[in-house]
C-alpha cells in the first residue's frame, strides 16, 4: 500500500473487528442460534451474565471433536448443539487467519441490539403493564418540544418502526411511565435508558464505563419484576445478554460509534436507494454504479477546486455554489 508521502509498504491486515447483526454473528462464529457468540453461554443461561470467553481454538476443537466422535449426521449435529456450536459450517473462513479471535471480533451494535432489540422489548412490556391504549394516550398528551417527535396517534399503530422512531420513543418513554408503573419497573426502564445513552458516548473514561456498569447492575437488581408480574417467564434474550460485553468491547475497540451498523444502513440509502431512483429501473445496476461514480468524481473535483482556490487566497464560494447547485 502507498502512504500519503508516496512510500510503499507491504501490509498484513489482521481481522480484528467484524460488524454484523445477531444472526450473522452466530453464522460467522459458528455459534448455535440463541447462544452468545462471544462467551460460553447457552440459551438457558443468557440471563446469568458472562461466562468464560469463547476462542477460535475452542470452537474449532468442538467442531473437530464432534466430527471425530459422531456416528451419524444426526449425532454430529447433536454433539455440536451440546457444545453451543453450529453444525452448519465445519470449515470457517477464519480458521487459518493468524492473530484472529473471531468471537472477540464481534462488535457491539447500538442500532440492532439496543434500540431495535432491548428497547423494543422494554416498550412492549410497558404496553402490557399499563395497556397499549393508556401508553398511547400519555404519549399523545405530551406537549411538543424542541428535538422531540410528537407521536400524535401514539405508537401502537406504527408498523415497521425505524431506528430514528425508536430513538424518539426512548426520549419520552420514562416520562410516560414514571408515575404509573411500579418503582421497580420504572427503575428497570431508567437503567436501560441510562445504559443506552452511556453506550453512545463519543469518548469514555473508566468513570463513564463505571456508570455503564452501575446502570447494568440496577437493571439486574430490578429486572425480575417483569417475571414476578408474569410479563415474561424468563429473560434469556440474546440482545439483553449482549449488554454484559459492552464495557469490555469499548475498552478493546474504542467507543461504539466506530462500528455502528447505522453508518452502513445510511450508505445503503446513498449508494443503493438514491441510485435506484435515479435509474430508469431497467438494467439498473450499470446505471446505479455510474451514478455513484459520477457523484464521487464531482465530489472529488469540488474538493480539488476548494483546495486550489484556497491556495491562491481567492474566495471560492461562487465556484462551490455553482458545483453544489449542479448536483
Ligand atoms: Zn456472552
Amino acid at each position: 500500500m502507498v502512504t500519503g508521502d508516496g512510500r510503499k509498504f507491504i501490509v498484513h491486515p489482521i481481522l480484528a473487528a467484524y460488524v454484523a447483526d445477531y444472526p450473522e454473528q452466530c453464522l460467522v462464529t459458528c455459534s448455535k442460534s440463541k447462544s452468545c457468540p462471544k462467551c460460553h453461554t447457552g440459551f438457558k443461561e443468557l440471563d446469568s451474565g458472562a461466562h468464560a470467553p469463547r476462542t477460535s481454538a475452542s470452537t474449532l476443537a468442538a467442531i473437530a471433536e464432534a466430527e471425530r466422535l459422531a456416528t451419524s449426521e444426526t449425532n454430529y449435529r447433536a454433539r455440536c448443539f451440546a457444545q453451543n456450536v453450529s453444525p452448519n459450517v465445519n470449515k470457517p473462513f477464519w480458521a487459518s487467519l493468524p492473530h484472529t479471535n473471531i468471537h472477540v471480533a464481534q462488535t457491539p451494535d447500538v442500532l440492532h441490539q439496543l434500540y431495535q432489540g432491548v428497547l423494543q422489548h422494554l416498550i412492549d412490556w410497558c404496553q402490557r403493564l399499563m395497556t397499549k391504549e393508556e401508553l398511547d394516550a400519555r404519549i399523545r398528551r405530551l406537549p411538543p418540544g424542541v428535538g422531540l417527535r410528537h407521536f400524535k396517534n401514539g405508537i401502537s399503530a406504527l408498523s415497521q418502526i425505524s431506528g430514528s422512531e425508536r430513538k424518539n420513543m426512548a426520549k419520552i418513554l420514562l416520562a410516560c411511565v414514571v408515575d404509573r408503573l411500579h418503582t421497580r419497573a420504572v427503575t428497570a426502564v431508567r437503567s436501560i435508558l441510562d445504559f443506552i445513552y452511556l453506550a453512545q458516548y463519543r469518548s469514555h473514561s473508566l468513570a463513564t464505563l463505571g456508570y455503564m456498569e452501575d446502570a447494568l447492575r440496577r437493571w439486574d437488581e430490578n429486572k425480575s419484576y417483569f417475571i414476578d408480574v408474569k410479563i415474561r417467564s424468563h429473560l434469556n434474550i440474546p440482545k439483553f445478554h449482549s449488554l454484559v460485553h459492552y464495557v469490555d468491547m469499548i475498552k478493546l475497540f474504542g467507543t461504539t460509534n466506530n462500528f455502528n451498523t447505522e453508518m452502513f444502513e445510511r450508505l445503503h440509502i446513498e449508494f443503493a436507494k438514491k441510485g435506484w431512483r435515479a435509474s430508469n429501473h431497467r438494467d439498473e445496476f450499470p446505471q446505479m454504479t455510474q451514478w455513484v461514480n459520477r457523484r464521487e468524481r464531482i465530489h472529488a473535483f469540488a474538493r480539488y477546486l476548494e483546495y486550489a482556490v484556497a491556495r491562491r487566497g481567492a474566495s471560492y464560494s461562487s465556484v462551490s455554489l455553482i458545483l453544489l447547485t449542479s448536483w
